[in-house]
């Protein structure tokens, strides 16, 4: 069994937070494109370790899901470790990341794990290419 101290986890926290707040511009063009405008999208964003989000046509929502890789399997598979927020809970989600940041200025403070120091050579990091199909 694999134990993960909270230390740790805390960390990995803050640095997928920092993914996130520098990707919301990103996401929030898709999320028009499909909203408004209807438009093909097809967004797969890395947030760390085996989280990712997605927004794709078809789908009318942003999905943030936990992946894994199947030991018997070459490409990895979603978990139910995840939430797909519609428009407007996505919306409203958007609207909160600023105040979570202003109540908590070590999340707003962080940085994402391959800008680090001393951080690891890139497919050698778990944490930044944590299965070799989904880098
Ligand atoms: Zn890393």
């Amino acid at each position: 069994m694999f134990l993960i101290s909270s230390f740790t986890l805390h960390v990995r926290l803050t640095r997928r937070w920092a993914v996130f707040c520098q990707s919301l511009s990103e996401i929030n063009i898709v999320v028009q494109q499909l909203d408004e405008v209807g438009r093909e999208v097809k967004l797969w964003l890395h947030i760390g370790g085996g989280h990712y989000l997605s927004v794709t046509s078809g789908f009318r929502c942003v999905d943030l899901r936990k992946w894994f890789q199947p030991q018997d399997q070459k490409d990895p598979k979603p978990t139910r470790k995840g939430i797909a927020l519609n428009f407007d809970q996505w919306v409203r989600m958007r609207n909160i990341v600023e105040a979570i940041n202003n109540d908590h200025p070590v999340l707003a403070a962080a940085l994402p794990c391959y800008m680090q120091e001393g951080h690891l050579a890139m497919f050698e990091c778990r944490e930044c290419y944590p299965f070799l199909k989904l880098a």
